[in-house]
């Protein structure tokens, strides 16, 4: 599980602070909404403690769906464990003289391609064999948590592996706005120029944010510019087409829509399965392919963040408790994330299925008619609605052209005795229920 965090803290903090101080923190235990933290001395417990548990925090609970209530650090380390630390340490001290802030974890290697991404993955692999020229810049757009961010990494990471002295940049438009303040304030403006004017790959993420910034906005669209004209690759990412970013300036606008604009929808049931599996088997949790499948059906969310969030939780519950990853185990670790079925029920539902199934028309059901062939499928439909939406008889007597609340009963009534004699009336209505969640 710490691995995942370390990954997400990397797009928080730099790399070099997520080495030095998050790194060496191990989960102790994992007890309902309480984690435990263990640091290798009193000195990362106090820093930890004041500088970043909100951020594990919010990590646990948001981007892998731990709920983390308390969290404990304590101290408590073998003498082995103490080396590797000062070494972590130590080693940290030198810096690169070119950072590319990229994360080695997002590669194409893992990286699902689907329809629904398979544009997006298309250009960004083009970008990332070198051929520079042909889309840019190279605009990614698309919902939170698609897979944006690590297509960038991905290019970039791709790049460095085959040219390693090529300059990559990735960076965060609110990174950019942030160091571009702090260069202001400290009237270091001119080297905040150099830096960005002397990249050869600029990965620009979630430029969405710098919607409403009139200053950044500007120096970005130098650095843009600068780059452009001496035929520097440019990728941005956003989670709205250029013409929707509200508040963004025309001219920047105009500029993303020179090269190539390709989307990323949310994946597909079959495709969030595949991710889940890929990613299961990367983490040697033992998954299966029936449980993915569960999961990919019925998890609210369409966020490949929290689809991944979702199996971290799940697989934390299984080795915490000892219990088998099972759909029953996903039931119950993931109950709030999932789709409540019931929900999606309604009166028509209901009316549909119970038509269908009789070979009876709506207006009939709904009529006066007292046809045994048509006041019995009324009256378990009725029944099934009283049963699953949890209505009052009166709004049942409603839908059926305004009978009254005793008739609704009686009918209710005489379904639930029936039930309780007769299988096959018993069997239809299992047979009916399954229908109503289909
Ligand atoms: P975005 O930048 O679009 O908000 P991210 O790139 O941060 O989304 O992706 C969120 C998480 O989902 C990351 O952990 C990423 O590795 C994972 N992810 C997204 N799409 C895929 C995919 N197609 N295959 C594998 N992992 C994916
Ligand atoms: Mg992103």
């Amino acid at each position: 599980i710490w691995e995942e965090v370390l990954k997400e803290a990397k797009n928080h903090l730099s790399e070099q602070i997520v080495n030095t101080w998050l790194k060496p923190i191990k989960v102790g235990e994992l007890r309902g909404d309480f984690i435990q933290l263990i640091a290798p001395n009193k000195f990362y417990k106090n820093w930890i403690e004041t500088k970043y548990l909100p951020l594990i925090k919010k990590i646990f609970n948001e981007s892998l769906s731990i709920e983390a209530q308390t969290i404990q650090v304590i101290t408590k380390l073998s003498e082995k464990q103490k080396k590797t630390v000062t070494h972590t340490v130590s080693s940290a001290v030198t810096v690169d003289v070119f950072t590319s802030n990229l994360n080695k974890q997002y590669t194409f290697d893992n990286f699902v391609v689907g329809n629904s991404n398979n544009f997006a993955h298309a250009a960004c692999l083009a970008v990332s064999e070198g051929y520079f020229h042909t889309y840019n810049p190279l605009f990614i757009y698309g919902g939170v948590g698609l897979g944006k961010t690590h297509l960038m990494h991905a290019v970039g990471n791709k790049l460095l592996e085959k040219f390693p002295k090529l300059k990559v940049l990735y960076i965060s438009s609110e990174n950019f706005t942030n160091e571009m303040i702090s260069s202001l304030k400290s009237k270091k403006m001119d080297e905040f120029r150099e830096k960005y004017r002397k990249i050869d790959v600029l990965l620009f993420d979630d430029v969405q944010f710098l919607a409403g910034k009139q200053r950044s906005t500007e120096e970005f669209f130098y650095t843009f510019n600068s780059l452009y004209d001496s035929q520097k690759q440019i990728i941005l990412t956003s989670d709205k087409t250029p013409d929707e970013i509200p508040e963004m300036e025309e001219r920047l606008k105009s500029r993303f829509a020179w090269g190539l604009i390709a989307d990323i929808q949310p994946p597909s049931v079959e495709e969030k399965t595949a991710i889940l599996m890929k990613r299961a088997e990367q983490m040697n949790i033992p998954l299966d392919e029936k449980v993915a499948l569960f999961i990919a059906e019925n998890l609210k969310s369409d966020n490949v963040r929290e689809l991944i969030g979702a199996l971290i939780r799940l697989s934390a519950y299984s080795s915490f408790n000892g219990e088998p990853i099972s759909i029953e185990l996903a039931k119950k670790t993931l109950d709030k994330f999932l789709i409540k079925k019931d929900k999606i029920i309604t009166f028509d539902t209901i009316l549909k299925v119970v038509c269908e199934y009789f070979n009876v028309k709506l207006s009939e059901l709904k009529s006066k008619k007292r046809t045994k062939s048509i006041a019995y499928p009324r009256q378990i439909a009725m029944y099934l609605m009283r049963e699953k939406l949890n209505c009052s008889l009166n709004e049942i007597g409603e839908i059926f052209g305004g009978r009254d609340h005793s008739t609704v009963l009686h009918s209710i009534n005489s379904i639930e005795k029936k039930i309780k004699k007769e299988k096959e009336l018993k069997e239809i209505i299992k047979i009916l229920e399954k229908a109503l969640y289909e």
